[in-house]
């Protein structure tokens, strides 16, 4: 439960000393309340998985709870940040899916903390990680704490998706949806604040499709780019196979749903990418280091093929929201991909 993205973060400062890449709006709106001393009980950040949403959660606590009189907050030095960056602060919960859900036990666990004063800081603050997965019952038992929150409590719920929360959840918090950072401020914050090298720097930027966590991620961890290499070379595998070999690969790929997730996420920005330059655009792809591979299979298929190939991604993450079961997603997108006789 340690803020470890937060513990190792020496962001450069944007719009001010919180440290945060990009989401300048946002953070100049929270810094705003803090400095007022008027936060929202609650705080609704929604956006893409990895787009920032926690660490600009975490920042929001330790803006709140930061000690400092003489420096601007949060200071990152005093005892409380040092405390909440090291996910160690009494009064800061981080509540994440149990397994697969928040469950109803972990919202009543927090309803008997927040029932007391904070112990070393200013303000309970909870941070619910993503809250679409909690169970209806869960979901209704945080609703009794938004009806009437104590002075001292600021709840911040982070869902990939407003819609997959009850209406009455979103009604009742101030919401904050992140959009993707752009290509340059991802590529600017891991050269200047995470010290990854130009160059791959840039091909991250571009693969990141403006979510820094991944991209931050993916430059410490060679295993997923080593993955997003399997995943595109599957696919091209899987345009010559038929459909029998296509089931065979979904059940395979299905024995860990979150592989599936993160392979139809890629295939997505590889139809994109087909399909731009199967209709002449100019815009610039995701996967520019494919760029041949992404050209050759472009002069073999058409516009509407690839759009519906595309499309069909999406619509499979969708399903895959809805807890529509993984397989029967993977196998019914197989059979939307084209069949290239050769390539
Ligand atoms: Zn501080």
């Amino acid at each position: 439960m340690a803020f470890a993205a937060v513990h190792c973060y020496n962001a450069r400062m944007t719009s001010s000393y919180w440290p945060v890449s990009g989401h300048d709006w946002a953070v100049l709106s929270l810094d705003r309340a803090v400095l007022d001393d008027r936060p929202a009980h609650a705080y609704l950040i929604s956006g893409p998985a990895q787009i920032g949403k926690a660490t600009l959660a975490r920042s929001l606590a330790l803006a709140l709870n930061c000690r400092s009189t003489n420096s601007p907050r949060p200071c990152r030095q005093c005892r409380s940040c040092q405390l909440i960056t090291a996910g160690k602060h009494p009064d800061v919960q981080l509540i994440e899916p149990d397994g697969a859900h928040v469950k109803i036990d972990q919202v009543r666990a927090l309803q008997h903390d927040l029932a007391l004063r904070p112990l070393e800081g200013r303000y309970r603050v909870a941070i619910f990680d993503q809250f679409e997965t909690a169970t209806v019952e869960a979901q209704n038992a945080l609703l009794k704490t938004l009806e009437e929150p104590p002075d001292y409590a600021v709840l911040i719920v982070l869902t990939s998706d407003p819609e997959l929360l009850l209406p009455t959840i979103v009604s009742r918090c101030q919401q904050m949806a992140l959009r993707p950072l752009t290509t340059a401020q991802v590529r600017e914050a891991l050269t200047q604040t995470w010290r990854v090298e130009a160059q791959q720097a840039d091909v991250l930027a571009h693969l990141s499709g403006g979510r820094l966590g991944w991209a931050v991620n993916a430059a410490a961890d060679h295993a997923i780019l080593e993955a997003r290499v399997k995943y595109l070379d599957d696919l091209q595998t899987l345009l010559k196979s038929d459909r029998v070999a296509r089931f065979a690969y979904a059940e395979e790929l299905t024995r860990k749903s979150d592989r599936a997730r993160e392979a139809i996420d890629l295939w997505r920005t590889w139809w994109r990418d087909v399909l731009l330059t199967a209709s002449g655009s100019a815009a610039e792809l995701i996967n520019i280091d494919r760029v041949a591979q992404v050209q050759a299979l472009a002069q073999h298929v058409d516009v509407n093929q690839a759009k519906s190939a595309a499309d069909a991604c999406g619509r499979a993450l969708w399903q895959m929201d809805k807890n529509v079961t993984a397989r029967l997603v993977v196998e019914v997108l197989l059979l939307d991909f084209p069949v290239m006789r050769e390539t």
